[in-house]
């Protein structure tokens, strides 16, 4: 059988406008040769020209190993495979959380409590809302960092190079939408040689709910910037709840009907049909949950340890009401339907 290579990505998923732009093939090529230019980023990675197997001759395909589009990987099940489901918030006070900042107590408290030596997550620069993405190892980053990024998009995993050969950290937790969590499940499970040092190293994958993500050139320079005159350091807050709602700085909001938005849809949010990030240790979400709570579904003994832990240590609050299912299905199922008909 033929060696693969990153010229199967490029034919199989860069071409074909299936990359999701998750960064996990740059991050495991071992010859640094991926990357997405910086000043125009494109729909996915490009080459250096130089590659290990390609090259050198030298077996690797490291990148095929982890890219979550490459074959038949796309989950099939809707809500995945869980132990628990429950609303949750954290025990002190996240004023910038997006829904009930459970997250930011799951993560504050496996840090403070040596449990893990850092996150890999998305930040954003609050003057222009430039996403990207972060190695955080304090308490105070990650309170600061809470809220959710729609304007993704940043090649999230390729940080995990800088955390786990760069900084040498041996016990990271990931926080990632859908696509990001895939190709971290395959590192994870992965028995590639080249691979399996970032496998080592994950001890946490928290993946966000996700229907889509937006390119930021397009949402923040060309829709909110040309067509509606807002400046992205009057935008307060993103949240997409069926609509685009931008709540502004002494201004009326603005809501944006999502059908107005496709343009900025990045190309690889049309063929997913993973909401719940079911490939995640914890998924969390805003759906199915109160105001002031966040949805968490507790899907692996690792999950559920680092669940308990924070539950018994206060940081992390039970809510009282049951989580609603049907309401997640459901968006769970619409996503899967528009993905196919797309
Ligand atoms: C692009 C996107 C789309 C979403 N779509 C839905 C949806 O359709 N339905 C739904 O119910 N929920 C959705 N969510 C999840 C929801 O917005 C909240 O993130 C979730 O409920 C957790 O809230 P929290 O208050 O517990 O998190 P917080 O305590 O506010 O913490 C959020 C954490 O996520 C990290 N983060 C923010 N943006 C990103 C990103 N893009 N990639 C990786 N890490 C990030 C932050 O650094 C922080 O650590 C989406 C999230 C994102 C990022
Ligand atoms: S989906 Fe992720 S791993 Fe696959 S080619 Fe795109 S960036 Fe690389
Ligand atoms: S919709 Fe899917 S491909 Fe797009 S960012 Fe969310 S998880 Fe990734």
């Amino acid at each position: 059988m033929a060696a693969k290579s990153y010229r199967n990505l490029k034919e199989e998923v860069w071409d074909q406008g299936l990359c999701s732009g998750c960064g996990a093939c740059i991050a495991v090529c071992p010859a640094d040769a991926l990357h997405f230019p910086a000043r125009d980023p494109g729909t996915s990675p490009v080459s250096s020209g130089y590659c290990k197997e390609d090259t050198d001759g030298v077996p690797c395909g490291a990148c095929v190993a982890v890219c979550p589009r490459a074959g038949d990987r796309a989950p099939k099940r809707m809500l995945g495979e869980y132990r628990e489901i429950w609303p949750a918030r954290a025990g002190f006070e996240v004023p910038r959380r997006q829904s009930g900042g459970a997250v930011t107590a799951l993560l504050t408290h496996a840090l403070e409590e040596g449990l893990i030596d850092a996150v890999v997550t998305v930040a954003e620069d609050r003057f222009t809302l430039l996403p990207r993405s972060v190695v955080i190892t304090s308490r105070e980053a990650l309170v600061h960092e809470a809220g959710s990024r729609y304007q993704w998009w940043v090649p999230l995993l390729a940080s995990l190079k800088e955390a786990v050969v760069a900084r040498k950290y041996r016990r990271v937790a990931v926080v990632g939408v859908p696509c990001a969590i895939q190709a971290l499940r395959l590192v994870k499970e992965s028995d590639h040689q080249l691979v399996k040092p970032f496998g080592r190293s994950l001890r946490l994958l928290l993946g966000l709910f996700c229907t889509e993500t937006f390119d930021y050139r397009i949402l923040v320079e060309q829709v909110l910037g040309k067509e509606h005159g807002v400046a992205p350091w009057e935008v307060k807050r993103l949240d997409v709840k069926g609509k685009l709602e931008v709540t502004l700085d002494g201004k009326p909001a603005l809501v944006l009907p999502l059908a107005s938005l496709e343009a900025a849809v990045r190309p690889g949010c049309h063929t997913c049909t993973d909401l719940t990030a079911v490939d995640a240790d914890i998924s969390a979400g805003a759906v199915g949950s109160p105001k002031g709570f966040t949805t968490l579904v507790i899907r692996t003994p690792e999950g559920k340890a680092f669940a308990d832990l924070a539950l018994a240590s206060g940081r992390l609050v039970k809510g009282e009401e049951e989580v609603d299912l049907a309401a997640i299905e459901k968006l769970a199922a619409a996503k899967a339907k528009r993905r196919r008909k797309m």
